[in-house]
């Protein structure tokens, strides 16, 4: 086999390398062949890309890296779609940290910074890379598990609520425990965008008026 490849950078950016393999050798005027259509490629891909990373840009929460509202949004209407296309089972998980307010009023502002940081990358290692994931609110998660039914959500959101509940962020020397509260809904026939969320809303609630720390599923 044969290869050759290039190294290809616009405006001094690194754009990527791309590869060319068939059975026999490449001789010189093919080279400088794919060289002149790889110079005309340079600038639209470096565009596509700079395009690409704003889109991306714009529905990322900057400070967790968890899509924001606008991502949420988008991707609430594709897991909908393809499981009421697909007949999917699809579940909802609404997080809120609990009594944040007052983690920030005891250890201030960066500290609960750091907790939304060190929440949002535990509930990622959780799940899989193909669920919806956002930050909807100052303390507030979302989580959209496609093919995942009730049973399913359920054990889930409790396995996340107590590892949550186990670990711990240092501020000096001591070591700031805090819990969270889980609201599941699982998308039945007459479910659309809003009733699915408002159940699981109505679940969190629950949780809340309960005792917080504590998930609650919406039985409907
Ligand atoms: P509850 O158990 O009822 O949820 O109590 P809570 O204190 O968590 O609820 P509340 O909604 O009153 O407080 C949310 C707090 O989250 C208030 C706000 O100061 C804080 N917050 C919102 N966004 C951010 C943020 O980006 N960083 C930090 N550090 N705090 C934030
Ligand atoms: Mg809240
Ligand atoms: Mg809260």
């Amino acid at each position: 086999r044969h290869y050759c490849s290039y190294n290809l950078e616009f405006n001094e950016v690194a754009l990527g390398e791309i590869f060319f393999v068939r059975r026999y050798r490449f001789i010189e005027e093919e080279n400088y062949f794919m060289e002149k259509l790889l110079i005309s490629l340079l600038s639209p891909l470096f565009n596509a890309i700079k395009y690409n990373n704003a889109i991306d840009e714009a529905q990322t929460d900057p400070l967790t890296g968890a899509l924001n509202r606008i991502g949420m949004e988008k991707g609430f209407k594709r897991e909908i779609e393809l499981a009421k296309r697909n007949k999917d089972d699809l579940s909802i998980l609404l997080f809120d940290i609990d009594y944040f307010k007052k983690i920030n009023d005891t250890y201030g502002h960066d500290f609960g910074d750091t907790v939304l940081k060190e929440i949002s990358s535990h509930i990622k290692s959780c799940i899989r890379t193909t669920d919806v994931f956002a930050r909807f609110g100052g303390e507030e998660f979302v989580v959209l598990l496609n093919n995942t039914d009730k049973s399913g959500a359920l054990l889930l959101a409790e396995r996340i609520r107590q590892q949550i509940e186990q670990t711990s962020v240092m501020f000096d020397n001591e070591e700031v425990f805090y819990t969270s509260s889980i609201g599941i809904a699982t998308m039945n026939n007459r479910d659309d965008r809003d009733s699915l969320f408002n159940r699981a809303d109505k679940a969190l609630y629950e949780a809340k008026n309960n005792g917080r720390n504590r998930v609650v599923i919406s039985q409907s």
